[in-house]
């Protein structure tokens, strides 16, 4: 697993909208872009960030795997306490019991960028206690609802049928949202019904050449290149999977950022869609 470091500075992606005019009883947290669609608003210089770290759209995130990444997940815990003392509980869909908890058993969008053939530099903490999530720069921004994927600038994107992904996926929206991003619609066939996911690709140097809304991608298309557009000094892919919502109409829904507001989507744990090795 993957040591979180959470400096008092660090923001995340992620946002908690009206946490402070709603009741102390359990809240939503909408996550969305921390600011809006400006891909660099916000972003923590590089400064900002503790040795051994960096930035990642305002959060700072471990460059190696530590040390003691042991292998045993911890008890789910998706809440957190605000700087305040309020207690924030978020939505996520945690880690499914019959998927591997090892990130590396899985397939990616690029191939390994860390020493050992390993992916995951760091990601998804929705499902970590409170003290190891990612940080706001208040304390109001929680959890991190991806899996952040280091590789060279430039190396190619490439797109991944999820499991039971049925139909090739589509294009939804290319442009700024976590840095320069992709967003695709995935259809999976789960528990004899079909459900829709948009998975996000962010951070990319490039969109590839003629991809827009509606195209059609299938395994192995070029989605872009890695890149640091949103988090700059700290090249890697952030990929993120949310299962869209019962009864929405992703035709209805405006491209970008309403493809992640609470009412559209939620975060998903990506280890439960993402295909095995
Ligand atoms: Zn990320």
């Amino acid at each position: 697993m993957i040591r979180w470091l959470w400096a008092g500075g660090a923001l995340l992606s992620f946002v908690v909208l009206g946490a402070r005019s709603r009741p102390p009883a359990p809240l939503r947290v909408a996550i969305a872009p921390a600011e809006g669609a400006a891909p660099l608003a916000g972003a923590l210089r590089l400064a900002a960030c503790p040795p051994g770290t960096a930035p990642d759209n305002d959060a700072c995130v471990h460059l190696t795997r530590g040390a003691d990444d042991g292998p045993a997940a911890p008890a789910l815990s998706n809440t957190h306490r605000e700087k305040s003392g309020r207690l924030t509980q978020y939505e996520q869909i945690p880690r499914l019991p019959d998927r591997p908890s090892d990130y590396d058993a899985y397939r990616y969008p690029i191939p390994p960028g860390l020493p050992g053939g390993h992916y995951v530099v760091s990601g998804y903490d929705l499902d970590r206690p409170d003290p190891q999530q990612r940080r706001g720069r208040t304390l109001s921004h929680v959890g991190h609802g991806g899996v952040d994927l280091p590789q060279a600038k430039g190396t190619p994107v490439k797109n991944l049928a999820l499991d039971h992904q049925e139909g090739d996926a589509e294009v939804l929206y290319t442009g700024p949202l976590f840095g320069t991003t992709v967003v695709t619609r995935n259809t999976l066939r789960e528990g004899g019904r079909l459900r829709d996911y948009v998975v996000l690709f962010g951070h990319l140097d490039s969109i590839a050449a003629g991809l827009s809304p509606g195209a059609s991608l299938k395994e192995g298309d070029l989605v872009g290149a890695v890149g640091d557009t949103g988090s700059p000094s700290l090249v890697h892919l952030h990929l993120e999977v949310r299962r869209v919502r019962e009864g929405v109409d992703l035709a209805k829904v405006p491209a970008g950022a309403p493809l992640l507001a609470d009412n559209v989507s939620v975060v998903c744990d990506p280890r439960n869609v993402l295909p095995l090795k």
